[in-house]
């Protein structure tokens, strides 16, 4: 038996690539300094996998920004414009990436979305009658030779051609017209990396674990037929995770691959599907360590489930990609007794190691301390917060009166004009204001100077929101690091780490912090600064939470009480949150659920019974109690609720912002012959890339929004929050955005 990740965290252990890479971006080093910290990091990290005892390493996991836009470059799907601007190799790989506004042209960034169920975030390639797919790039070749140079025999991973063509946008073309051409081109690197000394390839298909059905299905069937009818002498491992393979398991093992990855952890049908039959002369990669979470692994159940199995030929692997854990405990200050329940990236592959020793009857040791681990429980269940939980009724989750009536009390009450401009929330988040956080955190200033610096904040960008005329203002959330962490860390329950980063998109990484207990609100958490903003200006201040589906879906949750109720006990001290701060003249408030539709089950027959039907009822209890006058918005990153557009109405929010700007507006039409209640504030244009939109771009958005919905129904407002961008550039986005309003406001 014998042990292998499917991928690493590439960031580095203190986020070095991170920081490089936005150097390069701010033109402080050069290419090739950049590409030298990217090529140190590699192969630290092959070392580390090696040194650790892991018996065969991944290479071509690491990546400047997204590993499925490393496959587009790599394939020539790259738009036009982009290929036409002036620039080196990775600087246009960059623009696709990020947009490109300079000498050269003017691009916007590819569309990005969540990848499968994860906080994870990829580019979206763009098929179109001009896409021509060619080899244009020599990553994967690269650095499978950088690894052997350094005597280290890898295994390369790609994307599969069957997951990179269902994730892709079409314009006035389909994947199958494309399916011949990237067989070709996926044959061409087999037969590169057989020449270069490679023997295995691992090709990633997490699509298989979605209902593979009809189209779909005849989609898989078409490549793979043609893929493997020759595999240049390279043996191939065809990897999933996110879930299991209901739907193709037969069709899998009777492929002519050499290895299957499959996830024990998600994939609930998994060790079923296995136990029905696995061929002798395949290699079974087995997810046993759980890829996305960062609790020890369990090792006796770990070991009957291997030994259950009846397979042959196993190798001991994680459930998906190391990329979604934090990469070392080593540096958190957790007590001893604490962080002996963890294991993150570089823990993990000691896991394997150790599995592997006790799977050849070796390694007591580990065997017993793991054993003593999980002899007690690790928490005391909060009896307060298990009784009001029992108490909940039907009538705990149902706000009154009904939306239709609401509306019209709160526009007697707020005298908005048309077409009403408002923000997400956070503004930009300046190195100033990320010290002064981190010096009040290490007490190197004192409450009075730290509170002094916050309301400065506060009263500048309130003053600037009332100049340029927005209509409905926010505080700016600067006193919040992260819209997780903040609530977590004022809330009983959570634990967070110092250094657990895992990105979530290109350079930005999030720190999810930890539920370790029963979580309950101690203290207020946002009143203060709500108060404050509001006691300052006439206009009308929002208040600003993050919903407990979001907070939980951001946190690592707790394996030893189910995800639902560990939602309930946060929805619950997030309505203690909303009633405190309605009491305290606060009006409007956006509860934010950026992250519900993340956590959608990946097959859509699973998404109510094994999700919806807790997760907006979850919402709903958080305002449920609140008076007909205050009005509760909501915000999703995203507009990839199409398919939900009943459930997101259940939600019973009055207004809802979410992203339409980048993947356009068709989410409008949907809305429109659904007949959608609320009032939506489609984003006008997109936050994620640093160029400005104009006000024509705006306006021209805001008309395309107008012939969808009725203009009573429409806010204006950028699809999300502005931390992660410059002062200048924010400032004059939302400039144009509300001279734009107000242009189209006169047509009306
Ligand atoms: N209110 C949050 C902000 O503006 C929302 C962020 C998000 O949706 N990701 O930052
Ligand atoms: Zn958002």
């Amino acid at each position: 038996m014998t042990t292998s990740i499917i991928g690493f965290p590439r960031i580095g252990e203190n986020r070095e690539l991170k920081y490089a890479t936005e150097k390069y971006w701010r033109k402080e080093i050069s290419e090739d300094e950049l590409q030298e910290t990217a090529r140190s990091l590699r192969l630290s990290h092959w070392e580390l996998i090696k040194d650790a005892g892991i018996d065969e390493v991944p290479s071509n996991d690491f990546s400047f920004f997204d590993t499925t836009l490393d496959a587009a470059f790599l394939f020539n799907i790259v738009p036009e414009s982009v290929k036409q601007l002036n620039l080196s190799q990775l600087d246009r790989y960059f623009a696709l990436a990020r947009g490109y506004q300079g000498d050269e042209g003017d691009v916007k960034a590819l569309p990005m979305k969540k990848w499968f169920n994860t906080n994870y975030h990829y580019l979206v390639p763009q098929f179109s009658d001009k896409t021509e797919i060619k080899l244009t790039d020599n990553k994967i070749f690269d650095e499978f030779q950088e690894a052997k140079d350094a005597g280290i025999q890898t295994r390369p991973v790609i994307v599969g051609p069957f997951t990179l063509l269902s994730l892709s946008e079409y314009h006035d073309v389909k994947a199958g017209d494309f399916v011949d051409d990237l067989v070709d081109a996926y044959q061409t690197i087999f037969e590169k990396l057989s020449d270069q000394g490679a023997h295995w390839i691992q090709l990633d298909e997490p699509e298989l674990v979605k209902d593979v059905t009809g189209d779909s299905k005849k989609l898989f069937d078409e490549i793979y037929s043609k893929l493997l009818s020759n595999k240049f002498g390279l043996k191939v491992l065809l990897q999933t995770y996110f879930g299991d393979v209901r739907d193709v398991y037969n069709d899998l093992t009777e492929l002519p691959v050499d290895g299957i990855g499959l996830d024990f952890i998600e994939g609930r049908k998994t060790a079923e599907l296995v136990r029905s039959g696995f061929p002798d002369d395949k290699i079974l990669f087995a997810g046993v360590v759980n890829g996305k979470n960062i609790w020890r692994n369990h090792y006796e159940d770990t070991i009957n489930l291997v030994h259950g199995l009846g397979v042959k030929n196993v190798v001991l692997s994680t459930s998906c990609s190391l990329l979604h854990v934090p990469f070392t405990i080593e540096n958190e200050e957790f007590p001893e007794e604490i962080k002996q329940h963890f294991a993150f990236a570089k823990e993990k592959l000691t896991e394997l190691v150790e599995l592997q020793s006790i799977l050849e009857g070796q390694g007591n040791n580990a065997e017993t301390n793991n054993k003593k681990l999980f002899e007690t429980a690790r928490v005391t269940p909060n009896a307060k917060v298990a009784e009001t939980i029992k108490n909940l009724n039907e009538e705990s989750f149902v706000r009154h009166p009904a939306l239709a009536e609401r509306a019209k009390i709160q526009k007697g009450e707020f005298k908005l004009p048309l077409l009403p401009t408002t923000t997400i929330g956070s503004f930009p988040q300046t190195r100033e204001v990320k010290r002064t956080r981190a010096k009040f955190r290490r007490n190197e200033i004192t409450q009075e100077e730290y509170d002094k610096f916050i309301a400065g904040h506060i009263d500048e960008w309130l003053k600037w929101q009332e100049d340029i005329g927005l209509d409905v203002l926010v505080h700016g959330e600067f006193e919040r690091n992260d819209m997780v962490e903040y609530f977590g860390q004022n809330l009983d329950g959570y634990l967070f780490s110092k250094n657990g980063w895992v990105q979530s998109y290109g350079t930005r990484g999030v720190k999810p912090p930890i539920i370790w207990g029963d979580v309950a609100r101690t203290r207020p958490i946002t009143v203060k600064w709500s108060k404050y903003a509001q006691s300052k200006t006439d206009k009308i201040v929002k208040g600003m939470l993050t919903g407990p589906v979001t907070i939980l879906n951001w946190s690592f949750p707790r394996e030893d009480i189910s995800i639902k109720e560990s939602t309930l006990q946060i929805a619950l001290a997030i309505q203690e949150e909303v009633l405190d701060l309605e009491a305290n003249g606060i009006r409007i408030i956006q509860i934010d659920e950026a992250a519900l539709r993340e956590k959608l089950p990946l097959r859509k027959t699973d998404w109510f019974s094994e999700y919806l039907d807790w997760a907006i009822p979850a919402f709903r209890l958080v305002h449920s109690k609140v008076k007909p006058e205050t009005q509760i918005h909501t915000h999703m990153c995203y507009s990839e609720f199409t398919d939900i557009i009943p459930a997101i109405e259940q939600m019973d929010a009055d207004v809802i912002s979410f992203e339409a700007s980048r993947s356009k507006l068709e989410i409008l039409d949907e809305l429109q012959k659904q007949n959608f209640k609320l009032q939506v504030g489609p984003g006008v244009y997109d936050i994620h890339s640093p160029r400005i939109p104009s006000v024509d771009e705006i306006k021209n958005t805001i008309h395309a929004i107008l012939s969808k919905v009725p203009k009573e129904k429409v806010w204006i407002n950028p699809d999300c929050g502005l931390k992660t961008r410059g002062i200048t550039e924010a400032k004059a986005s939302v400039e144009n955005l509300t001279t734009a309003a107000k242009e189209v406001r006169e047509e009306l």
